[in-house]
Protein backbone atom coordinates (compact mmCIF):
# COMPACT_ATOMS: atom_id res chain seq x y z
CA UNK A 1 0.00 0.00 0.00
CA UNK A 2 1.11 3.39 -0.75
CA UNK A 3 0.93 6.71 1.16
CA UNK A 4 -2.28 8.05 0.08
CA UNK A 5 -0.77 11.89 -0.81
CA UNK A 6 -3.40 13.03 -2.72
CA UNK A 7 -5.39 13.69 0.59
CA UNK A 8 -5.32 17.40 2.11
CA UNK A 9 -4.27 17.18 5.31
CA UNK A 10 -8.37 17.69 6.61
CA UNK A 11 -9.34 14.70 4.47
CA UNK A 12 -6.21 12.40 6.08
CA UNK A 13 -7.25 13.53 9.28
CA UNK A 14 -10.83 13.01 8.65
CA UNK A 15 -9.80 9.73 7.01
CA UNK A 16 -7.44 8.56 9.83
CA UNK A 17 -10.55 9.44 12.70
CA UNK A 18 -12.63 7.20 10.35
CA UNK A 19 -10.20 4.20 10.20
CA UNK A 20 -8.87 4.55 13.72
CA UNK A 21 -12.83 4.14 14.59
CA UNK A 22 -12.93 1.07 12.25
CA UNK A 23 -9.52 -0.41 14.07
CA UNK A 24 -11.19 -0.32 17.41
CA UNK A 25 -14.70 -1.44 16.62
CA UNK A 26 -13.21 -4.17 14.77
CA UNK A 27 -10.80 -5.31 17.60
CA UNK A 28 -14.07 -5.40 20.03
CA UNK A 29 -15.93 -7.41 17.05
CA UNK A 30 -12.81 -10.00 16.97
CA UNK A 31 -12.58 -10.44 20.68
CA UNK A 32 -17.04 -10.81 20.44
CA UNK A 33 -16.40 -13.10 17.54
CA UNK A 34 -13.51 -15.76 19.39
CA UNK A 35 -15.58 -16.00 22.69
CA UNK A 36 -18.51 -17.13 20.49
CA UNK A 37 -16.53 -19.67 18.12
CA UNK A 38 -14.65 -20.74 21.60
CA UNK A 39 -17.75 -20.88 23.35
CA UNK A 40 -19.88 -23.07 20.82
CA UNK A 41 -16.65 -24.93 19.33
CA UNK A 42 -17.39 -23.48 16.00
CA UNK A 43 -14.10 -24.58 15.10
CA UNK A 44 -14.38 -28.30 15.68
CA UNK A 45 -16.31 -29.07 12.17
CA UNK A 46 -13.87 -27.06 10.45
CA UNK A 47 -11.01 -29.40 11.44
CA UNK A 48 -9.61 -27.55 14.44
CA UNK A 49 -8.89 -29.45 17.85
CA UNK A 50 -9.46 -26.30 19.61
CA UNK A 51 -10.13 -22.64 19.43
CA UNK A 52 -6.01 -21.94 19.56
CA UNK A 53 -5.45 -24.43 16.59
CA UNK A 54 -7.80 -22.49 14.86
CA UNK A 55 -6.54 -19.22 15.25
CA UNK A 56 -2.54 -20.29 15.14
CA UNK A 57 -3.27 -22.84 11.75
CA UNK A 58 -6.35 -21.04 10.38
CA UNK A 59 -5.84 -17.80 10.95
CA UNK A 60 -2.06 -17.26 11.23
CA UNK A 61 -1.43 -15.62 14.92
CA UNK A 62 1.35 -16.12 16.42
CA UNK A 63 0.76 -18.47 19.67
CA UNK A 64 1.72 -15.62 22.01
CA UNK A 65 -1.03 -13.22 20.59
CA UNK A 66 -3.80 -16.37 19.90
CA UNK A 67 -3.56 -17.23 23.64
CA UNK A 68 -3.70 -13.35 24.63
CA UNK A 69 -7.15 -12.75 22.68
CA UNK A 70 -8.12 -16.43 23.35
CA UNK A 71 -8.32 -14.92 27.33
CA UNK A 72 -9.66 -11.43 26.67
CA UNK A 73 -12.40 -13.28 24.71
CA UNK A 74 -12.82 -15.69 27.56
CA UNK A 75 -13.17 -12.69 30.32
CA UNK A 76 -15.27 -10.34 28.30
CA UNK A 77 -17.71 -13.18 27.55
CA UNK A 78 -17.94 -13.30 31.91
CA UNK A 79 -17.69 -9.53 32.18
CA UNK A 80 -19.16 -7.65 28.70
CA UNK A 81 -18.64 -4.68 29.44
CA UNK A 82 -15.29 -5.50 28.21
CA UNK A 83 -16.31 -5.49 24.59
CA UNK A 84 -17.76 -1.92 25.07
CA UNK A 85 -14.41 -0.33 26.69
CA UNK A 86 -12.75 -2.07 23.74
CA UNK A 87 -14.40 -1.05 21.37
CA UNK A 88 -14.13 3.03 22.60
CA UNK A 89 -10.08 2.05 22.98
CA UNK A 90 -10.63 2.15 27.17
CA UNK A 91 -9.23 -1.16 27.21
CA UNK A 92 -6.36 -3.27 25.18
CA UNK A 93 -6.24 -6.85 25.01
CA UNK A 94 -3.21 -6.80 26.73
CA UNK A 95 -4.59 -4.76 29.80
CA UNK A 96 -7.83 -7.21 29.65
CA UNK A 97 -5.52 -9.82 29.88
CA UNK A 98 -3.59 -8.14 32.97
CA UNK A 99 -6.99 -8.04 34.42
CA UNK A 100 -8.42 -11.36 34.02
CA UNK A 101 -7.27 -13.08 37.27
CA UNK A 102 -8.71 -10.39 39.41
CA UNK A 103 -11.93 -9.76 37.86
CA UNK A 104 -15.04 -11.12 39.86
CA UNK A 105 -18.82 -10.84 39.81
CA UNK A 106 -18.46 -8.52 43.11
CA UNK A 107 -15.16 -5.68 41.90
CA UNK A 108 -15.90 -5.73 38.07
CA UNK A 109 -17.07 -2.70 37.48
CA UNK A 110 -15.30 -0.72 40.27
CA UNK A 111 -11.77 -2.28 38.75
CA UNK A 112 -13.36 -2.20 35.38
CA UNK A 113 -13.80 1.80 36.06
CA UNK A 114 -10.56 2.07 37.35
CA UNK A 115 -8.36 -0.04 34.39
CA UNK A 116 -10.48 2.21 32.14
CA UNK A 117 -7.89 4.57 30.22
CA UNK A 118 -4.86 3.29 32.18
CA UNK A 119 -1.41 1.31 30.35
CA UNK A 120 -1.14 -2.22 31.15
CA UNK A 121 1.72 -1.41 33.29
CA UNK A 122 -0.36 1.77 35.20
CA UNK A 123 -3.10 -1.43 35.86
CA UNK A 124 -0.42 -3.70 36.88
CA UNK A 125 0.72 -1.50 39.60
CA UNK A 126 -2.90 -0.45 40.84
CA UNK A 127 -3.51 -4.18 41.18
CA UNK A 128 -0.16 -4.81 42.48
CA UNK A 129 -0.78 -2.01 44.88
CA UNK A 130 -4.35 -3.10 45.70
CA UNK A 131 -2.73 -6.71 46.66
CA UNK A 132 0.31 -5.53 48.86
CA UNK A 133 -1.42 -2.21 50.43
CA UNK A 134 0.14 1.49 49.63
CA UNK A 135 3.61 0.70 50.31
CA UNK A 136 4.97 0.00 46.84
CA UNK A 137 7.60 1.11 44.84
CA UNK A 138 6.44 3.29 41.95
CA UNK A 139 8.58 2.22 39.35
CA UNK A 140 8.81 -1.52 40.36
CA UNK A 141 6.58 -3.33 37.61
CA UNK A 142 7.93 -1.25 35.31
CA UNK A 143 9.38 -3.31 32.45
CA UNK A 144 10.47 -2.97 29.00
CA UNK A 145 7.41 -4.88 27.56
CA UNK A 146 5.23 -2.82 29.94
CA UNK A 147 6.29 0.37 28.17
CA UNK A 148 5.71 -0.61 24.43
CA UNK A 149 3.77 2.17 22.56
CA UNK A 150 0.69 -1.04 21.98
CA UNK A 151 -0.17 -0.69 25.60
CA UNK A 152 -0.78 2.98 25.18
CA UNK A 153 -4.93 2.69 25.98
CA UNK A 154 -6.53 3.62 22.70
CA UNK A 155 -4.24 1.63 20.79
CA UNK A 156 -6.43 -0.89 18.37
CA UNK A 157 -5.80 -3.65 20.21
CA UNK A 158 -5.82 -6.38 17.47
CA UNK A 159 -3.86 -3.96 14.94
CA UNK A 160 -1.40 -2.96 18.14
CA UNK A 161 -0.62 -6.56 19.67
CA UNK A 162 2.67 -8.13 18.78
CA UNK A 163 3.84 -11.33 19.25
CA UNK A 164 6.69 -9.73 21.51
CA UNK A 165 4.64 -7.70 23.73
CA UNK A 166 2.82 -10.51 25.01
CA UNK A 167 5.07 -12.47 28.18
CA UNK A 168 5.53 -15.87 28.27
CA UNK A 169 3.45 -16.79 31.52
CA UNK A 170 0.55 -15.16 29.33
CA UNK A 171 -0.58 -18.57 28.09
CA UNK A 172 -4.03 -19.71 27.42
CA UNK A 173 -5.05 -20.98 30.58
CA UNK A 174 -2.60 -18.76 32.31
CA UNK A 175 -4.07 -15.37 33.53
CA UNK A 176 -1.73 -12.65 33.35
CA UNK A 177 0.06 -12.69 36.55
CA UNK A 178 0.60 -9.03 38.85
CA UNK A 179 3.41 -10.85 40.37
CA UNK A 180 6.23 -12.57 39.24
CA UNK A 181 5.06 -16.55 38.74
CA UNK A 182 7.53 -18.68 40.85
CA UNK A 183 8.59 -21.04 37.89
CA UNK A 184 9.39 -24.43 39.15
CA UNK A 185 9.64 -25.98 35.37
CA UNK A 186 13.01 -27.28 35.13
CA UNK A 187 13.05 -28.09 31.52
CA UNK A 188 12.81 -25.62 28.64
CA UNK A 189 12.76 -25.68 24.69
CA UNK A 190 14.11 -22.81 22.97
CA UNK A 191 13.46 -22.70 18.68
CA UNK A 192 16.69 -22.69 16.99
CA UNK A 193 17.55 -22.72 13.12
CA UNK A 194 15.86 -25.16 10.61
CA UNK A 195 13.48 -27.08 13.30
CA UNK A 196 16.40 -28.04 15.51
CA UNK A 197 15.82 -26.90 18.85
CA UNK A 198 17.99 -26.12 22.14
CA UNK A 199 16.71 -28.23 25.41
CA UNK A 200 17.72 -26.62 28.41
CA UNK A 201 17.43 -28.75 31.61
CA UNK A 202 18.34 -28.38 35.30
CA UNK A 203 18.79 -31.85 36.50
CA UNK A 204 19.21 -32.81 40.44
CA UNK A 205 21.95 -34.28 41.87
CA UNK A 206 20.68 -37.74 41.70
CA UNK A 207 19.39 -36.91 37.70
CA UNK A 208 23.01 -36.08 36.89
CA UNK A 209 24.73 -39.40 38.92
CA UNK A 210 22.19 -41.01 36.23
CA UNK A 211 23.23 -39.14 33.09
CA UNK A 212 27.27 -39.79 34.42
CA UNK A 213 26.33 -43.06 34.47
CA UNK A 214 24.71 -43.50 31.11
CA UNK A 215 27.88 -41.62 30.01
CA UNK A 216 30.45 -43.80 31.53
CA UNK A 217 28.39 -47.25 30.04
CA UNK A 218 28.53 -45.73 26.57
CA UNK A 219 32.06 -44.26 27.07
CA UNK A 220 33.26 -46.40 24.32
CA UNK A 221 30.88 -45.07 21.54
CA UNK A 222 31.00 -42.10 19.94
CA UNK A 223 27.83 -40.66 21.13
CA UNK A 224 28.19 -41.29 24.94
CA UNK A 225 30.26 -38.17 25.74
CA UNK A 226 28.19 -35.75 23.76
CA UNK A 227 24.79 -35.19 26.39
CA UNK A 228 22.60 -33.91 23.40
CA UNK A 229 22.97 -37.73 21.75
CA UNK A 230 22.54 -39.72 24.90
CA UNK A 231 19.55 -37.44 25.47
CA UNK A 232 18.30 -37.74 22.11
CA UNK A 233 18.79 -41.60 21.91
CA UNK A 234 17.07 -41.71 25.60
CA UNK A 235 14.00 -39.82 23.85
CA UNK A 236 13.87 -42.54 21.21
CA UNK A 237 13.49 -45.52 23.39
CA UNK A 238 11.20 -43.69 26.22
CA UNK A 239 8.99 -42.87 22.93
CA UNK A 240 8.95 -46.71 21.81
CA UNK A 241 8.66 -48.13 25.42
CA UNK A 242 5.52 -45.35 26.03
CA UNK A 243 4.47 -46.49 22.37
CA UNK A 244 4.18 -50.29 23.34
CA UNK A 245 2.50 -49.18 26.58
CA UNK A 246 -0.34 -47.54 24.79
CA UNK A 247 -0.47 -50.41 21.50
CA UNK A 248 1.05 -53.54 23.14
CA UNK A 249 3.16 -55.68 21.00
CA UNK A 250 0.01 -55.61 18.49
CA UNK A 251 0.67 -59.04 17.14
CA UNK A 252 -1.57 -60.52 15.06
CA UNK A 253 -2.83 -60.38 11.67
CA UNK A 254 -5.19 -56.98 11.36
CA UNK A 255 -6.84 -58.86 8.41
CA UNK A 256 -8.33 -61.33 10.64
CA UNK A 257 -8.57 -59.86 14.05
CA UNK A 258 -12.02 -59.37 14.99
CA UNK A 259 -11.60 -58.58 18.88
CA UNK A 260 -14.75 -58.86 21.32
CA UNK A 261 -17.69 -56.03 21.93
CA UNK A 262 -16.08 -52.59 21.91
CA UNK A 263 -12.47 -54.15 22.85
CA UNK A 264 -9.98 -53.27 19.63
CA UNK A 265 -7.62 -56.01 19.14
CA UNK A 266 -3.80 -54.58 19.67
CA UNK A 267 -3.01 -55.80 15.84
CA UNK A 268 -6.09 -53.49 15.04
CA UNK A 269 -4.87 -50.63 17.11
CA UNK A 270 -0.96 -50.72 15.99
CA UNK A 271 -2.26 -51.01 12.32
CA UNK A 272 -4.34 -47.67 12.81
CA UNK A 273 -1.74 -45.91 14.36
CA UNK A 274 1.33 -46.14 11.92
CA UNK A 275 -1.80 -45.84 9.05
CA UNK A 276 -2.73 -42.54 11.26
CA UNK A 277 0.26 -41.52 12.19
CA UNK A 278 -0.81 -41.16 15.78
CA UNK A 279 -2.50 -38.01 14.97
CA UNK A 280 -6.18 -37.35 14.85
CA UNK A 281 -7.58 -38.25 11.84
CA UNK A 282 -10.70 -35.83 11.66
CA UNK A 283 -11.13 -33.79 8.12
CA UNK A 284 -13.01 -30.56 7.73
CA UNK A 285 -15.15 -29.61 4.63
CA UNK A 286 -12.58 -27.44 3.31
CA UNK A 287 -10.36 -30.39 3.70
CA UNK A 288 -8.21 -29.46 6.52
CA UNK A 289 -6.82 -32.35 8.73
CA UNK A 290 -6.83 -31.48 12.26
CA UNK A 291 -3.64 -33.89 13.22
CA UNK A 292 -3.40 -32.97 17.01
CA UNK A 293 -0.82 -35.45 18.84
CA UNK A 294 -2.42 -35.02 22.17
CA UNK A 295 -5.03 -36.64 23.97
CA UNK A 296 -5.42 -38.70 20.80
CA UNK A 297 -7.86 -42.56 21.11
CA UNK A 298 -9.19 -44.52 19.09
CA UNK A 299 -12.56 -44.14 17.81
CA UNK A 300 -15.21 -46.53 15.90
CA UNK A 301 -16.15 -44.50 12.53
CA UNK A 302 -19.80 -46.20 13.14
CA UNK A 303 -20.54 -47.19 17.05
CA UNK A 304 -20.41 -50.38 18.00
CA UNK A 305 -23.83 -49.72 19.48
CA UNK A 306 -24.84 -49.47 15.92
CA UNK A 307 -23.24 -52.31 14.39
CA UNK A 308 -19.93 -51.10 13.82
CA UNK A 309 -16.94 -53.47 13.97
CA UNK A 310 -13.39 -53.48 15.33
CA UNK A 311 -12.01 -54.08 11.70
CA UNK A 312 -9.25 -51.90 10.72
CA UNK A 313 -11.77 -49.62 8.17
CA UNK A 314 -13.97 -48.70 11.14
CA UNK A 315 -11.08 -47.53 13.41
CA UNK A 316 -9.20 -44.18 13.19
CA UNK A 317 -7.61 -42.04 15.60
CA UNK A 318 -9.26 -38.97 17.31
CA UNK A 319 -8.41 -36.08 19.44
CA UNK A 320 -10.45 -35.84 22.35
CA UNK A 321 -12.43 -32.74 21.21
CA UNK A 322 -13.12 -34.77 18.18
CA UNK A 323 -14.62 -37.75 19.73
CA UNK A 324 -16.93 -36.05 21.43
CA UNK A 325 -17.89 -34.34 18.59
CA UNK A 326 -18.39 -37.31 16.84
CA UNK A 327 -20.09 -39.02 19.34
CA UNK A 328 -22.83 -35.65 19.66
CA UNK A 329 -22.85 -35.57 15.99
CA UNK A 330 -24.02 -39.02 15.66
CA UNK A 331 -25.78 -40.05 18.98
CA UNK A 332 -26.85 -36.62 19.81
CA UNK A 333 -26.02 -34.17 21.95
CA UNK A 334 -28.71 -35.15 24.90
CA UNK A 335 -27.35 -38.90 24.83
CA UNK A 336 -23.56 -37.76 24.76
CA UNK A 337 -24.27 -35.04 27.74
CA UNK A 338 -26.36 -37.75 29.71
CA UNK A 339 -23.79 -40.26 29.02
CA UNK A 340 -21.25 -38.13 30.21
CA UNK A 341 -23.43 -36.96 33.91
CA UNK A 342 -23.53 -40.18 34.15
CA UNK A 343 -20.10 -41.35 33.60
CA UNK A 344 -19.33 -38.20 35.96
CA UNK A 345 -21.59 -39.34 38.78
CA UNK A 346 -20.46 -42.82 38.39
CA UNK A 347 -16.73 -41.23 39.12
CA UNK A 348 -17.80 -39.19 41.90
CA UNK A 349 -19.62 -42.16 43.61
CA UNK A 350 -16.36 -44.12 43.16
CA UNK A 351 -14.49 -41.36 44.71
CA UNK A 352 -16.93 -41.25 47.64
CA UNK A 353 -16.87 -44.71 48.49
CA UNK A 354 -12.86 -44.57 48.46
CA UNK A 355 -12.53 -41.44 50.98
CA UNK A 356 -15.15 -43.13 52.84
CA UNK A 357 -13.48 -46.90 52.93
CA UNK A 358 -10.03 -44.55 53.81
CA UNK A 359 -11.92 -42.60 56.85
CA UNK A 360 -13.11 -45.95 57.84
CA UNK A 361 -9.88 -47.51 57.64
CA UNK A 362 -8.55 -44.30 59.61
CA UNK A 363 -10.82 -44.78 62.16
CA UNK A 364 -10.34 -48.44 62.62
CA UNK A 365 -6.61 -47.16 63.07
CA UNK A 366 -7.25 -44.86 65.81
CA UNK A 367 -9.46 -47.21 67.78
CA UNK A 368 -6.76 -49.57 67.64
CA UNK A 369 -4.40 -47.25 68.69
CA UNK A 370 -6.90 -46.03 71.41
CA UNK A 371 -7.71 -49.69 72.83
CA UNK A 372 -4.04 -50.29 72.64
CA UNK A 373 -2.76 -47.14 75.21
CA UNK A 374 -5.77 -47.75 77.01
CA UNK A 375 -4.32 -51.37 77.71
CA UNK A 376 -0.95 -50.56 78.43
CA UNK A 377 -1.92 -47.57 80.61
CA UNK A 378 -3.59 -50.26 82.80
CA UNK A 379 -1.04 -52.69 82.81
CA UNK A 380 1.29 -49.74 84.16
CA UNK A 381 -0.55 -49.49 87.10
CA UNK A 382 0.20 -52.97 87.86
CA UNK A 383 3.80 -52.56 87.50
CA UNK A 384 5.18 -50.53 90.23
CA UNK A 385 2.96 -52.63 93.05
CA UNK A 386 4.21 -56.16 91.09
CA UNK A 387 7.88 -54.84 90.42
CA UNK A 388 8.14 -54.24 94.03
CA UNK A 389 7.55 -57.81 95.00
CA UNK A 390 10.28 -59.00 92.34
CA UNK A 391 8.00 -59.77 89.23
CA UNK A 392 9.59 -59.52 86.21
CA UNK A 393 8.47 -57.31 83.08
CA UNK A 394 7.42 -60.36 81.52
CA UNK A 395 5.45 -61.76 83.50
CA UNK A 396 3.93 -58.62 84.96
CA UNK A 397 2.82 -58.82 81.17
CA UNK A 398 1.44 -62.14 81.11
CA UNK A 399 -0.30 -60.96 84.75
CA UNK A 400 -1.90 -57.73 82.69
CA UNK A 401 -3.30 -59.81 80.04
CA UNK A 402 -4.74 -62.03 82.41
CA UNK A 403 -6.21 -58.86 83.89
CA UNK A 404 -8.25 -57.42 80.50
CA UNK A 405 -11.01 -59.96 81.38
CA UNK A 406 -11.85 -57.33 84.11
CA UNK A 407 -10.23 -54.79 82.17
CA UNK A 408 -13.65 -52.31 83.62
CA UNK A 409 -12.45 -53.20 87.39
CA UNK A 410 -10.97 -50.44 89.75
CA UNK A 411 -6.89 -51.01 89.77
CA UNK A 412 -7.08 -52.79 93.14
CA UNK A 413 -8.99 -55.43 92.04
CA UNK A 414 -7.37 -56.16 89.00
CA UNK A 415 -4.06 -55.94 91.02
CA UNK A 416 -5.70 -59.09 93.30
CA UNK A 417 -5.96 -60.92 90.57
CA UNK A 418 -2.88 -60.39 88.91
CA UNK A 419 -1.09 -61.67 92.21
CA UNK A 420 -3.71 -64.85 92.19
CA UNK A 421 -2.89 -65.08 88.50
CA UNK A 422 0.87 -64.69 88.95
CA UNK A 423 0.87 -66.60 92.34
CA UNK A 424 -0.89 -69.53 90.56
CA UNK A 425 1.53 -69.74 87.30
CA UNK A 426 4.30 -67.75 88.86
CA UNK A 427 4.50 -68.54 92.38
CA UNK A 428 4.79 -72.23 92.65
CA UNK A 429 8.02 -71.63 90.24
CA UNK A 430 11.61 -72.46 92.27
CA UNK A 431 12.50 -69.54 91.43
CA UNK A 432 10.25 -67.35 92.35
CA UNK A 433 10.76 -66.16 96.20
CA UNK A 434 9.51 -63.22 97.35
CA UNK A 435 11.64 -61.31 98.84
CA UNK A 436 10.05 -58.71 100.74
CA UNK A 437 7.45 -57.80 102.64
CA UNK A 438 6.49 -60.49 104.93
CA UNK A 439 3.85 -63.17 103.89
CA UNK A 440 1.04 -62.24 105.91
CA UNK A 441 1.01 -58.79 104.05
CA UNK A 442 1.09 -59.96 100.44
CA UNK A 443 -2.43 -59.88 99.13
CA UNK A 444 -2.20 -63.51 97.53
CA UNK A 445 -5.85 -64.40 98.18
CA UNK A 446 -7.61 -66.53 95.94
CA UNK A 447 -4.08 -69.26 96.19
CA UNK A 448 -5.56 -72.72 96.64
ZN1 LIG B 1 -8.99 -33.51 16.27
Amino acid sequence: MNLPTHLSPQAALARLDVVYTNELSGAAEGLALIALVDERKDYLPAGYSCMKSYCVEHMGMTEDVASKRIQAARTARRFPRIFDLVAKGRLTVSSVVVLAAHLTEANSNDLLDLAAGRTRSEIQFLLETRLRGAAVEPNFLVSESATRPEDAPGHPAFAGVSSDSVTSAHSEDAPGPVAPVAKTRRGRLAPSVEGACEVRLTLTAEEREVLQQVQALASHTEWGSDPALVYAKAMKLFAEYLLAQKLGKGTGDPATSVGKGRRIPMAIKLAVWKRDGGKCSFVGPDGHRCGETHHVDFDHIVPVAMGGSNKLENVRLLCHAHNQHEAERIMGRDYVSAQRENAKRDRELAKRARELAKAAKLAEKARAAEIAAAKKARMLELVPGLRGVGFTMEEIAAAATHCESIADACVDDRMLLALQFLGLNVGRRESYRPADPAPEETPTAGTP
